[in-house]
Order: C-alpha cells, then sequence, then structure tokens
C-alpha cells in the first residue's frame, strides 16, 4: 500500500471546488471536500466522485485513432502512433487551407477547453497560423450576451460583475439555477448554504423562472414568467425605478453617464404592459423594484435562461443598468469585480463586436468567432470560404447547438475532419483523426477563467494526480505539436514550448498580487504551490473607476445597440402584438441537473443512475388538455425536427412552457460510449432552430421554442 492524499480542484463545473483526492498506486480510494479550502469550504456536489470514474472509463480514448471507412461503409477505428496522428492532421489542414484559403478550416471548441488551462494557454500555437474567420465555440449558445454587455459598458468582455451573495440583503434571480449548476459566470461552491444564510439574516431571493426550480423552491419569491419576455419583466423594473425616483447610482455618479438618456428610451414599457405579457402583475413588479432600491445592497443577475433567447444580449445589458441605476455595481453585497491573481482583464485585449460577418448570414462575430448555428450553413454551403476542413476541441456541437441534426449531416460532407478529444462521440464519429489528451488528473490545473468570476478572490494551483503514460500528450503538447509541424510546412517560427504553469508564474509574478506590486501575498507559483489548499485573497473590494477599461474610465449607459433593439422588442410586443385569442404554441426550455453538465457526463454509471432524467416535463393541465399520460411516450416537433420521450407530469412547470434537459441524444450510430447509449434519451437540440437567434448578439435562441406535443403510446 502506498496511500497519497493529492489536494486537487474539481474541474467539472464552475464551482472549483477543493477537493482531497485518496488514491493507492493507480487506485483512487476516495474523493473529499477540502474543508480547508478557502473559496468552496470542503463543498463538493455528487459529480465529483465521479471524476474516478471518467479517470479509468474505459471508453475514454488513449491513443490517438484513424477512422477507417470499408467500401460497404462499416467504420472502425484504427489505433495509430503520435507521429502519424500529428503529422496528418498537420499536412490535411495546411493543405486545404493552401488550396482554399484561411476560411476554409473551420474550428469549433467546446465548454471544456475553458476548464483546462492548457487548453486555453496553448491553443494559439495552432490556430496562429490559420486565422480564419471560421471560429466557434460554445459561447455563442451560452453566454455570449454577457460578454457583450461587460464590452459595451465596462470596456473589456471578460470584467464579468459577480454577484456578492454572502453580503447582500436582496437577490433578484432571472433564469438561473445555481442549486443545480452550483454557478454560472458566479463561481460560488455550496451556494445552498448562502442562499439560507441569505434568507437567515433577513434577506430575500426572488427567483423569476418559467419553472419552479431547486433554487426557486428555496427562495422567498418564485414568480413564474413566459419564455422569451424577460426583457419586458426587467424593463418594468427599471421603468418603475425612474418613474417613482428611485434610481440613485450613488457613489458611481461621478464616472456615469446616460442613465437619463436611457430612462426617456423605456418610457413606453411599463410594468402595465409587462403584465400582459409576462404574466407576473405590475403591483409585483413594482413591488421588487421599490424592495431593490430599498434594500441596503442588492443584486440582479440574469444567467442562462434570459441569455439563450431571442433578446439575450438586451436582458443582459436592462440587468446591468438595473445593477447601475440602484447604486448596487462595484458595492459590498451587490455586483462586484473580482482581482484574480493573474489577471486577464489588464492583460489581454477588450473584444470586439461584428468586425466581420458570416458569409451565408452575414451574422457578426463577437471576439474572433461566429455564431455557432451558422456552423452547419458555413459547412454546406458551396462558395469561396466554404470549410473544407474542420477542427473541434473538447467540444459536441451535434449536441450542443441548435439543429443538431443538421450539422450532423453537414459534417458528412467535410474533406478532412480532426477532434482532440477523449471520446468518439456524436461529432467525434466524423472526425478522420481523434488526439486524445491525457486524462486531467494526468495534468496540473489552474483555474484561469473561474477564480476571475468568483465570489471571493482566492488562488490555488494542483498538481497531477497520476504521472502521465510516455505514450501520450497534454492538451498544450498536441497544439504545441501540431503548431510546430504546421509552421515546419509553411516555413515559419515555431513555438517554443513553454508550459502553461510557466505561464501563469509570469503571470503571477507581475500580478496585483505580485512583489513587484508591493502586495503583501508576493506570489509566485512556487508560493501558491506551497499552499495546495489554496490561498485566500479576500474578499471582493470595491474597485470603480481603475478597473474599467473603458476610455476615460466612464461608463456610458446608453448604449447604442440596446438601445436601437428596444425597437425590435417594441415591434413585437406593443407596435404587432399577438391577439390575446390566437392560441400559442408550447414553448420549450431547457434544464438542467445536478448530476450534468455537459454531454460527456453521461458516460459514467454514478451520474446517470436512477430515474430516467430525459423527460419532457410538462404541466398536468397542459397534457390534460392533450390526453396524455404521466410517463408516456409523445412525440415533441418544431420547425426543424420532431423526437419522442417519456413526458413527465409537472406542477413545477409554467402551463404552456415545456422542458427537456440538454446533452442527451446518444442515440446515433457510431458512438463508442457504452453507458451514454445506454442512458441515451433525445437531444433538445434536434428541436432547436438554428434560425432562432438573438439578432442583436448572433446568440442562439434554444430557449422558447415553439413546439407541438401529441401522444405517441400511454403509458401503460
Ligand atoms: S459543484 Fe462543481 S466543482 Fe464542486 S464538486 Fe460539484 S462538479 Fe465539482
Amino acid at each position: 500500500m502506498s496511500i497519497k492524499v493529492h489536494h486537487r480542484a474539481c474541474h467539472l463545473c464552475e464551482a472549483i471546488c477543493g477537493l482531497l483526492i485518496e488514491t493507492d498506486g493507480a487506485e483512487i480510494i476516495s474523493i473529499k471536500g477540502d474543508k480547508d479550502d478557502p473559496l468552496s469550504r470542503g463543498h463538493i456536489c455528487p459529480k465529483a466522485v465521479a471524476l474516478r470514474d471518467i479517470h479509468q472509463d474505459p471508453d475514454r480514448l488513449r491513443h490517438p485513432v484513424k477512422r477507417i471507412t470499408a467500401e460497404t461503409g462499416e467504420t472502425t477505428w484504427k489505433k495509430i502512433s503520435w507521429e502519424e496522428a500529428l503529422d496528418t492532421t498537420a499536412r490535411r489542414l495546411t493543405d486545404i487551407v493552401q488550396r482554399d484559403g484561411v476560411n476554409a478550416l473551420g474550428v469549433y471548441l467546446g465548454n471544456p477547453s475553458v476548464h483546462n488551462y492548457g487548453m486555453m494557454t496553448h491553443q494559439n500555437n495552432l490556430f496562429r497560423h490559420f486565422r480564419t474567420n471560421n471560429r466557434f465555440s460554445a459561447t455563442s449558445v451560452d453566454q455570449l450576451p454577457h460578454h457583450l454587455t461587460c464590452l459595451w459598458l465596462y470596456g473589456h468582455k471578460n470584467l464579468f460583475p459577480i454577484p456578492d451573495i454572502d453580503r447582500s440583503d436582496y437577490f433578484l434571480m432571472l433564469g438561473a439555477n445555481p442549486i443545480a449548476s452550483n454557478g454560472s459566470i458566479w463561481t460560488v461552491p455550496d451556494v445552498k448554504k448562502r442562499i439560507k444564510d441569505l434568507k437567515r439574516r433577513g434577506g430575500k431571493l426572488v427567483v423569476i423562472d418559467p419553472r419552479m426550480t431547486e433554487t426557486a423552491e428555496l427562495a422567498s419569491e418564485h414568480h413564474f414568467i413566459r419564455p422569451g419576455t424577460d426583457a419586458l419583466f426587467l424593463l418594468g423594473v427599471l421603468n418603475t425605478l425612474f418613474a417613482e425616483q428611485l434610481a440613485n447610482p450613488a457613489h458611481l455618479t461621478p464616472y456615469t453617464t446616460g442613465l437619463d438618456e436611457v430612462a426617456l428610451a423605456i418610457t413606453d414599457f411599463t410594468p402595465q404592459l409587462a403584465e400582459r405579457h409576462t404574466g407576473i402583475a405590475a403591483q409585483t413588479i413594482k413591488g421588487i423594484a421599490r424592495d431593490l432600491a430599498a434594500a441596503e445592497s442588492g443584486i440582479c443577475y440574469g444567467r442562462m435562461g434570459v441569455s439563450v433567447q431571442a433578446y439575450g444580449a438586451l436582458n443582459q445589458w436592462i440587468i446591468q443598468i438595473i445593477n447601475i441605476a440602484t447604486g448596487n455595481l462595484d458595492k459590498p453585497g451587490g455586483s462586484m469585480f473580482t482581482l484574480p491573481a493573474v489577471d486577464g482583464i489588464s492583460t489581454s485585449g477588450p473584444g470586439g463586436f461584428a468586425r466581420h460577418r458570416s458569409r451565408v448570414r452575414n451574422l457578426p462575430e463577437f471576439d474572433r468567432e461566429l455564431p455557432a448555428a451558422a456552423l452547419a450553413e458555413e459547412i454546406s454551403t458551396p462558395g469561396e470560404g466554404q470549410i473544407r476542413a474542420l477542427f473541434t476541441g473538447a467540444g459536441n456541437p451535434v449536441l450542443s447547438t441548435p439543429n443538431g441534426a443538421n450539422l450532423d449531416k453537414a459534417m458528412e460532407g467535410l474533406e478532412f475532419m480532426a477532434s482532440l478529444d477523449p471520446y468518439i462521440n456524436e461529432t467525434t464519429r466524423h472526425a478522420d483523426i481523434i488526439l486524445p489528451p491525457t486524462s486531467p488528473l494526468e495534468h496540473d490545473h489552474y483555474d484561469v477563467a473561474f477564480h476571475a468570476n468568483a465570489i471571493r478572490n482566492t488562488v490555488r494551483h494542483s498538481e497531477a494526480v497520476f504521472d502521465k503514460s510516455d505514450d501520450s500528450l497534454h492538451d498544450w503538447e498536441i497544439f504545441t505539436e501540431l503548431g510546430n509541424r504546421v509552421a515546419t510546412i509553411l516555413g515559419t517560427d515555431t513555438a517554443p514550448s513553454i508550459p502553461p504553469d510557466q505561464i501563469m508564474d509570469m503571470g503571477m509574478q507581475t500580478g496585483p498580487y505580485s512583489e513587484s506590486q508591493g502586495s503583501e501575498f508576493r506570489l509566485t507559483m512556487d508560493v501558491v504551490r506551497a499552499s495546495p489548499s489554496g490561498i485566500d485573497l479576500g474578499p471582493l473590494k470595491p474597485q470603480l473607476p481603475q478597473r474599467l477599461r473603458t476610455v476615460g474610465k466612464i461608463i456610458h449607459c446608453a448604449t447604442a445597440e440596446p438601445i436601437a433593439d428596444l425597437g425590435r422588442l417594441r415591434d413585437q410586443f406593443i407596435n404587432l402584438p399577438q391577439s390575446e385569442d390566437e392560441p400559442k404554441p408550447l414553448q420549450l426550455i431547457g434544464r438542467r441537473h445536478v448530476r450534468d453538465n455537459n454531454s460527456w457526463m453521461h458516460n459514467h454509471h454514478r451520474l446517470v443512475k436512477g430515474k430516467n432524467r430525459c423527460t419532457l416535463m410538462m404541466h398536468p393541465q397542459d397534457m390534460a388538455q392533450r390526453n396524455l399520460t404521466d410517463g408516456g411516450i409523445v412525440s415533441v416537433s418544431s420547425r426543424v425536427g420532431t423526437v419522442s420521450v417519456a413526458v413527465q407530469a409537472a406542477q413545477t412547470m409554467m402551463p404552456g412552457v415545456v422542458s427537456l434537459p440538454h446533452g442527451y441524444g446518444h442515440n446515433r450510430p457510431g458512438i463508442k460510449m457504452k453507458i451514454a447509449q445506454e442512458h441515451a434519451g433525445v437531444s433538445c437540440n434536434d428541436l432547436t432552430d438554428e434560425l432562432a437567434l438573438d439578432e442583436l448578439s448572433g446568440n442562439a435562441a434554444v430557449n422558447g421554442v415553439p413546439v407541438s406535443v401529441s401522444a405517441v403510446q400511454d403509458a401503460t
């Protein structure tokens, strides 16, 4: 026996909980929360224990594979050497780009790439050789509206205000379910206790959501809202603040402009208008505005549900304006900015918007990425700039982007595809070569992204739990090896191979807690390594206006783009409102479960055991109108597709709204994920529509999809 206890950050979700992983040789004996971690304080969720399953998963690829398709159409995968995999990938990508131009290469990166600092620090070792316009990621099916709003108001795409829940008195939350997600654009481990503490000290949590979520069940108040009408609710709140002279930016006043212009622009968006469309009474909306204004410290926060809809960017902008108008931005107990040890805000470019557009649909880029909803058409539409080769990294867009079935089909027409991924899944089954990186526990870990979104400033580095085998490469080594091969073919410079921890060390030594900045912490990577549970750098502190990256360090509230977008909202709900008598279709929304996050988490028994979770939740009243039986199989149809799934009677749903979880649909042929296939479910993105976007940002509108539901067979 050689028992060791390893300090480790959990990389599975944004909460970045500290873990103690006990091993005996190559075996994991136990996984527990680290009580000494200054951020997570010992908290873990059921997913953490599955780290063992992920590491040991027999379906996880340990070596590169090449797809062989026989004349019969049968596909097999052949193990190949790293030399062959890297040489072939570099050569095929370069050949196609040299023949058809850089835009012939498409790139898609999935959400797990942000949980892996090697991918973040080294991806440009490859991509710098191909400055393609056809870059895509999960951002545009998720948090793009947050980035855009922060760019407009605070001058940097990643300068996110973070809800300071531990010191708050009033929390207005829309479209978020942190009890299941453990926070998003908000690193908040142990959020359940923090919500209970908020209420215990007399504070109030108000949740606005079309579903009575697990978070709503804990809240002081919950109000159902019709999907897609959040902007009207938020404007009703903001309108009340202005109409009742409750708006007071207080300490923000010296460096804030344009609130009067905003007030003028929204006069017709009254609480009464909001009542007609949202389902929330005008008096309730006014009461929420008054409570928020009266609170000693308050927060307005909206997440996935308000971002992935037709008014995503407008919603996020109004949320920020509410926080500014109530003086709750940059105030303890309000929405505050972090100051991480490696500070990307002061060292990276601010980001940009609409500097180029997609070829087929003229959609705007954000941060050099096009909307993921446009990926399929950029592959399948002939012409100059058509994507002929695709590189995917840690992503499964066939399951995670709208109209995934369409993308699935488009991928069949690619000339070459390579995937940096540990699985043969719904997307990578189309790859010619799969390059699997080491297991997460075989490389060290630093949370570049999530320390920057956390409710407290902390820093922590985790060493690898296991040594990697000689015949394996980390993600960052794969990018470097590929980039160097491309450089050799092109006759350009190769990149020096600096490991990610050295890059972080350089960031710390020039960062806000460094000796060079006069900080008592004198952070270097060695200092951080000496405290494996992490170092507490203190609570969030007010930092404005210095932290702003806007010209003149001013917050210009009257942002032209969202103010212009009010016209679109006006057209839908004031100028051309749908008749009250017109039958409204059911609207489909997503949902998250605490044992879930991404599609790849379905291949672990511990995370999928128990009752089938891939069900269509529906209010009993809607079921009765359609003669549906609880547990029966129903057919759900949208403009783009139809799926068959078990219906689940749920009083927790707003009538007129149905819900499917995301990340399922493991019933496609050719994937090699045994447990996921046994719990296949259906993909909600076989119903979501690639044409439904937030027109302002280009973000996918995967919430509020019009669907019809009918019986296929009874539960009996
Ligand atoms: S809450 Fe997130 S970070 Fe914490 S243990 Fe669970 S999956 Fe890991």
